[in-house]
């Protein structure tokens, strides 16, 4: 019995076959997975990460595919996406219980709405609460990882834990929960705050990423800023803005940007990647690394 019937049978949940991630990712480029679902729980997830053990299927999985680069050929074996299901939001006492799909704009303005401080940085970061906790992400000078109390993984073998801020590392733009698992909820701990000033807040950050953004499709920041300097000064000083592969372009209005400006492909963008850096490593002998996370197969 082939994966979609089996795990069909097993499973709330769907399966799609040949799903184009093209759908489930910012960039909108992507090749088609074997095998898409969506998990309802997350013993549903427990069942999927079991059956790919057993079966020797792959398994990936992802949030809202903000910053993912999957290249044309696209995904063998299982792809999950932590979604719907796990966009919910408790409130206990100072603390926020949220689910892994929540996106950081509802959480930024939920907490505001409860008169909760701390998580508005979040506000136009169009990730999963999962995604932004794994990439630690962050704006403004603050990141996710600084509010965590707690997190609730799926492990590899199917079992479920739940690790306190104690054992959890985050660092720029990463953390040690890369490889742990797949994460289900996370408790935040939150600030008292006055829910005016809050929301106004995060209406401040959604006008300041208008203005600082584009608006084509992208990933946010392609590369990592290096020790000292911005990633977008670099490219911009290396002449990067307005380059271009076919209808992938380095953005005008933000150079750490690569926007889709219609039709792009994924090897148009990782080509252009290479090309700005090979750029900046000409000019500043600076090595960019990539931020956002390619994977699949080329075509
Ligand atoms: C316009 C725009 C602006 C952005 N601005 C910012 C910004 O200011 N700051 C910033 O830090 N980022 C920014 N980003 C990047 C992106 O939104 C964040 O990195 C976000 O946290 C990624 O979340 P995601 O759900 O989209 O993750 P995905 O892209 O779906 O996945 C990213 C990685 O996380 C893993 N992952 C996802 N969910 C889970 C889970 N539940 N359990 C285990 N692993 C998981 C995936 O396997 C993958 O390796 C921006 C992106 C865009 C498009």
């Amino acid at each position: 019995m082939n994966p979609k019937e089996e795990l069909g049978r097993l499973l709330q949940a769907g399966v799609r076959e040949n799903e184009p991630m093209a759908l489930h990712t910012s960039w909108q480029v992507g090749g088609a997975a074997d095998y898409y679902l969506l998990p309802a729980d997350e013993t549903e997830l427990q069942e999927i990460v079991r059956y790919c053990k057993r079966e020797g299927l792959p398994l990936f999985v992802f949030g809202n595919g903000t910053n993912l680069l999957v290249r044309d050929g696209g995904i063998r074996g299982l792809v999950a996406q932590i979604g719907a299901p796990f966009n919910y939001i408790y409130r206990e006492g100072e603390l926020l219980r949220a689910g892994a799909g929540v996106s950081l704009t509802s959480l930024a303005r939920r907490a505001a709405k409860e008169g909760l401080q701390g998580c508005g940085f979040g506000a136009g970061i169009p990730g999963s609460l999962g995604g932004a906790l794994v990439m630690n992400a962050g704006a403004f000078g603050s990141y996710i990882g600084s509010l965590v109390e707690e997190v609730r993984l799926v492990c590899p073998d199917g079992g479920a834990i739940s690790l306190g801020s104690e054992e959890l590392v985050f660092g720029y733009r990463r953390s040690n929960l890369a490889g742990k698992g797949i994460i289900v909820e996370a408790l935040l701990r939150l600030k008292q705050g006055e829910p005016a000033a809050l929301a106004e807040e995060v209406e401040s950050y959604l006008a300041e990423r208008r203005r600082r953004h584009p608006s084509q499709p992208s990933a946010g920041s392609v590369f990592r800023n290096p020790p000292g300097r911005p990633a977008g000064g670099l490219i911009e000083e290396a002449g990067g803005k307005g380059l271009s592969v076919g209808p992938a372009q380095v953005s005008e209005k933000h150079a750490n940007f690569i926007v889709n400006s219609g039709g792009a492909t994924a090897a148009d963008i990782e080509e252009l990647i290479g090309v700005v850096r090979r750029r900046v490593k000409d000019r500043f002998a600076v090595e960019l690394q990539t931020e956002v996370r390619i994977i699949g197969e080329k075509r």
